[in-house]
């Protein structure tokens, strides 16, 4: 891993976050993860019902981190569950994150399966990514680590089609 990585604020290692950073940052990214903190306004969150979101067909096992400064920032749960999908995300962030869904889940999802399960395939884009592994999951990821899935995953169809 080159300094300049090591010190950018925009890459997240967490595996060398305490070593690199502090306690403080670690704790942040932490916070982050548990949706409880806003990555973009650094502020604190809240969790909110369904029916603030969808007030028509208001699911009552569906819950939401959400910024108290900017209701664009939010995150879902597992469903019947307190358990954020991953890190607060803007509109655009979102869509990103479906679009790597969509991109890379048929890798293990659709057969022939790349991979052979969605741990394996996850392994995989992690070494890519350089990421460690308990963090690598889309729903962390930000938009540059989205677009760098995005890249890899293409990468890697292009090359087994032309096998
Ligand atoms: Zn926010």
């Amino acid at each position: 891993m080159t300094r300049q990585r090591m010190g950018s604020k925009k890459h997240l290692y967490p595996h060398t976050l305490l070593t690199t950073a502090g306690q403080e940052e670690y704790d942040r990214f932490i916070a982050i993860s548990r949706g409880r903190l806003c990555p973009y306004c650094l502020c604190e969150t809240e969790l909110i019902e369904d029916k603030v979101v969808h007030e028509d067909s208001p699911d009552k096992f569906r819950y939401y981190y959400r910024c108290k400064r900017n209701p664009d920032h939010h995150v879902g749960c597992h469903y019947g569950t307190k358990i954020p999908l991953g890190r607060i995300s803007d509109s655009k962030l979102r869509r990103l994150k479906n679009q790597c869904h969509k991109a890379f889940d048929p890798l293990w999802k659709q057969k022939p399966k790349a991979f052979s399960s969605r741990q394996r395939a996850y392994y995989w884009l992690a070494k890519q990514l350089g990421w460690d592994n308990d963090f690598t999951h889309i729903g962390m990821f930000g938009e540059e680590q989205c677009l760098r899935a995005l890249e890899i995953v293409e990468r890697f169809r292009q090359y087994h089609s032309t096998k």
